[in-house]
């Protein structure tokens, strides 16, 4: 299954993944993952959103386990975010035939549309539109770089773009979502751990810094005339720095915008934008205070003028403890395997459903802990692993 996906959509100049939502090489992951549920016998279908879903057993009987993740990609993205989770879902269906494993509960392999949000700015539009998370509106008025809407695009890849809309029905019938993932991080890395399951998601907001200060000849103008707003965000960016050290969370300035932006030129404006995530809710906002306490600060010694708005914000999603202390419990019996519980800063379509199903993560050891990059990796064995302990949470919830 792997070595089927891995050319797909790969761009030969990069090496990374092109696999934006709706587009060709989407198009061919979305039949792959056709082929594979036909291939095992199991009863297809897509939503009303475009999500793609494979059943062994009949999901009307209700509380159903399912278990997935996403094909899409970021622009030359690597190749284990999302698919990962897909492949091991059904090596894990494989995996718990050849135990002869008697399913008690329905169970469900699902691909979300949209996960990255690559093409239309808005990530896990798959699971927001059937969580009622993200209206029907609110999707039609998604449009890509080229000023083809979301519609537009699902219209020319086949699918009938009108009927989106939330699907209470399909989601009552899940008892337990478990998404297994790469770890975008070194946590399992450094622990020496090939998996783990999720406590939670960490809280997430974007913050957008205004400087103003006053645009001026480089050449002529004394540095003690100056108001120079390049000074006041450099500083911030190291104080952004500085506070997330401090709080055991992450900071970043990762985008800027400069007016008039000549090199010959001081600054009348620079703009940046801050990303910050962090353990908990106090901690995000200690880091954030104390971000905003410096900007302000080193605004007014440069005679600057600083506006801050918070532009979103995603609070910290708790994964379902009664299914994590089952995960742990299941995956516990193997005495060979340590499995640890960690956050992470990542969103997932676990986390946009953990809302209305009780929702529980595993990931997989990624050893540089890079991911959005060609560079992503997790080792073969540690990728059986994970499909092991998916197997096994499958088993231990599922069958008898
Ligand atoms: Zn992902």
């Amino acid at each position: 299954m792997w070595a089927e996906l891995l050319p797909v959509g790969r761009s030969s100049a990069s090496g990374g993944y092109r696999r934006s939502a709706w587009t060709g090489a989407d198009a061919d992951c979305r039949t792959w993952f056709q082929e594979q549920a036909e291939a095992r016998g199991l009863a297809y279908e897509t939503d009303r959103n475009g999500n793609q879903w494979a059943w062994l057993g009949d999901p009307a009987a209700g509380d159903a386990v399912v278990t997935g993740s996403h094909l899409d990609s970021v622009p030359d993205g690597g190749a284990f975010d999302g698919p990962l989770g897909v492949v091991s879902a059904f090596a894990a269906l494989d995996e718990l035939r050849g135990r002869g494993a008697r399913l008690t509960r329905p169970l469900g392999i699902v691909n979300f549309g949209d996960e990255e949000g690559a093409r239309f700015g808005l990530a896990c539009v798959g699971s927001r539109l059937t969580a009622g998370a993200l209206t029907v509106e609110q999707a039609h008025r998604l449009t890509d770089g080229d000023g083809i809407t979301l519609p537009q695009a699902m219209e020319d890849a086949g699918y009938d773009p009108g009927t989106l809309g939330p699907d209470p029905e399909r989601l009552a019938r899940i008892g337990a979502f478990v998404e297994l993932h790469v770890e975008q991080g070194r946590a399992l890395d450094l622990s020496g751990d090939r998996v783990g399951i999720a406590s939670a998601i960490w809280p997430h907001g974007r913050w957008r810094f205004d400087f103003r200060g006053e645009a001026n000849h480089a050449g002529t103008t004394r540095l003690a005339d100056r108001h120079d707003p390049m000074l006041s965000y450099a500083e911030t960016v190291l104080a952004a720095r500085r506070e997330a050290e401090l709080a055991g969370a992450v900071a970043t300035f990762g985008k800027i915008t400069v007016e008039p932006n000549g090199v010959n030129a001081i600054p009348s404006l620079v703009r940046g934008w801050l990303d910050s995530r962090a353990a908990d809710q106090a901690g995000l906002d200690t880091v954030v205070t104390g971000i905003e306490k410096a900007a302000r600060e080193y605004a007014t010694a440069h005679g600057v003028d600083l506006d801050i708005a918070r532009e979103s914000f995603t609070p910290v999603v708790e994964f379902d403890h009664a299914l994590r202390d089952e995960l742990a419990r299941i995956l516990g019996r193997d005495t060979e395997l340590r499995v640890p519980v960690l956050g992470t800063g990542a969103g997932h379509d676990a986390g946009i459903l953990s809302d209305r199903v009780p929702t529980a993560m595993l990931f997989v050891r990624n050893p540089t802990g890079v991911s959005h990059s060609p560079a992503e990796h997790a080792a073969e064995d540690d990728c059986v692993a994970g499909v092991s302990a998916l197997a096994d949470v499958l088993e231990g919830l599922a069958c008898t």
